[in-house]
């Protein structure tokens, strides 16, 4: 007989500690937070039940430090670890550690993480569960030959893409034989200072396809289930930074297919717990698979809204034992959901980030509306991690409810003493081909051209001639509130030195 957790650990930092933070709540388990010396009066530690200081900022000797959170969640009796998204959510060494401790690991089996992080074998794994992948070389390139071969077969353009590869790090395309070499070269690079690993393999470029991936939830009984699809094609640099569900580029019959198509692969792996399914779609409407994610991922809540589970309570519950709260026929897709990613970043100046101290900021909010985010007035935005703030997400009863209610939303919220990417947001929003879901992974290169033709001008200018111009012909009291906006903080001004960009360069 399955029995819930009374205490677990979320080995994470950041808004997405404090939403297992708050489903853990809900679920009356106590919640163990860890922090790194930068994070002492960070809001998931100040809404844990119980907190421990895990190392100093760098996540090398704090987050990322296996040895140390497993003392720490036996010194705390706790029976699981949340790993979360990033981090340690898909290092299989984590996964095991737990084991050997007696502690249940909150996501999939070790060996399907492994299996899985790789894209190598994880391309081979589903091509032996017949799922189409995207035509390309079925091992690592070992010599110029080799590669040559493989790219002529296919035709360029082709893409160098990183074995280990994560975050769009890796990635290079290629559109003719003489750029091979030296297109591998780099790939090789950045991989093996990104991931210590250097194996790239070579895949066919598809040209303006959509990214479109599938929710699956499975138990320890084997049951799966999915909860449809996501669209995330609206990237800057291979990165998702907003996404929708339902998607306005597949029908229903290929949304059909893929659903299947995830969960006969999720079956076939015996998937336990949350995964997703990424898929590239092209123009012909011919799906291939790209990777699959066994975690959480940042998107979840779009899909919690038009489905109404709350996925990181199933995954608790699944973890402790428990058959899926819902069988395939209770799930449906009901309305259409936004979610815009929100970082500490300069949209005016290269998208570089933008740590610092909020001193306030008005909130988005309004009837369904969700924020998930870790921000409290005066907080720090640290330096040392991933630069996402929140996640700004709305639900409408259609697609063109959504939208409207996202523009609303975008236009209150503000954020003061920091730079951040609500202004590329409210901009995106506003191209017409986004309102009409007209858009593919190249959308933001193709039709986002603002902060190209931005002169060289003082910074309160450049704000208000990107930013502002709206409100600026609208109201004068619009214009005072933009321009605290974007209120330089004395970190700014820091990060400014040519030292603090060098490193800012490395943080990217
Ligand atoms: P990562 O794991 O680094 O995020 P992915 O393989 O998930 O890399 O790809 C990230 C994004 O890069 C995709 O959503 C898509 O926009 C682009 N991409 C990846 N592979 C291809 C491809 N073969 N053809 C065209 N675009 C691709």
């Amino acid at each position: 007989m399955a029995k819930l957790f009374k205490k677990v650990l979320v080995a994470n930092r950041g808004e997405i500690a404090v939403r297992i933070i708050r489903a853990l709540r809900e679920m009356a388990i106590d919640a163990v937070a860890i922090y790194s010396e930068a994070d002492k009066s960070a809001a998931h530690v100040s809404l844990a039940d119980e907190a421990y200081l895990v190392g100093p900022a760098p996540a090398l000797e704090s987050y990322l430090c296996i040895g140390k959170i497993i003392q720490i969640a036996k010194n705390a009796h706790v029976e699981a670890i949340h790993p979360g998204y990033g981090f340690l959510s898909e290092n299989e060494d984590l996964a095991e550690a737990c084991q050997k401790a007696g502690i249940v690991f909150i996501g999939p089996q070790p060996h399907l993480i492994r299996l899985m992080g790789d894209k190598v074998t994880s391309r081979e794994t589903m091509m032996k569960a017949k799922v189409p992948v995207v035509p390309g070389s079925q091992e690592p390139i070992h010599s110029i030959e080799q590669a040559k071969k493989i790219a002529k077969n296919l035709e360029y353009p082709i893409l160098v893409k990183a074995s280990a590869g994560g975050g769009g790090k890796g990635m290079r395309v290629v559109k003719q034989e003489r750029d091979l070499q030296k297109s591998i070269d780099a790939a090789e690079r950045e991989s093996q200072s990104a991931f210590g690993d250097k194996r790239v393999y070579i895949e066919k470029y598809l040209e303006n396809p959509h990214h479109v991936e599938i929710q699956i939830l499975g138990d320890l009984k084997g049951n799966v289930i999915h909860l449809f699809e996501r669209e995330c094609s609206i990237q800057r640099r291979h990165q998702k930074v907003i996404e929708e569900s339902p998607s306005p580029f597949i029908d229903d019959a290929l949304r059909k297919k893929m659903c299947e198509v995830a969960v006969r692969a999720a079956k076939t792996l015996k998937y336990q717990n949350a995964g997703t399914f990424e898929f590239l779609v092209d123009q012909k409407k011919k799906f291939y698979f790209l990777e699959m994610n066994t975690r959480l991922q940042v998107e979840h809540p779009i899909t919690e809204m038009v489905t109404g589970v709350d996925m990181v309570k199933e995954q608790i519950r699944i973890a402790a034992g428990f058959p899926l709260s819902y069988q395939q026929k209770d799930i449906h897709q009901f309305g259409h959901a936004f979610e815009c990613r929100i970082y500490a970043e300069d949209p005016l100046n290269q998208f570089l980030p933008c740590p610092g101290k909020i001193t306030s900021y008005r909130i988005a909010q309004g009837p369904f509306v969700r924020l998930d985010s870790y921000m409290e007035p005066g907080c720090t935005i640290p330096v040392y991690y991933d630069p996402l703030i929140g996640k700004v997400c709305v639900w409408g009863p259609n697609r063109r409810e959504a939208v409207l209610r996202l523009k609303r939303v975008l236009k209150e919220f503000v954020i003061h003493g920091i730079r951040t990417t609500l202004i590329f947001h409210r901009q995106v929003i506003n191209i017409p081909n986004f309102v009409q879901g007209k858009y593919d992974t190249n959308f933001i290169d193709r039709e986002f051209k603002i902060t190209k033709k931005i002169p060289k001008q003082p910074l309160q200018d450049m704000v208000l001639s990107v930013a502002a111009i709206d409100a600026y012909k609208k109201r004068k009291k619009a214009i005072t509130l933009v321009q605290q906006e974007y209120h330089v903080s004395p970190w700014l001004k820091q990060a400014r030195s040519e030292s603090m960009r060098k490193f800012n360069r490395g943080f990217l």
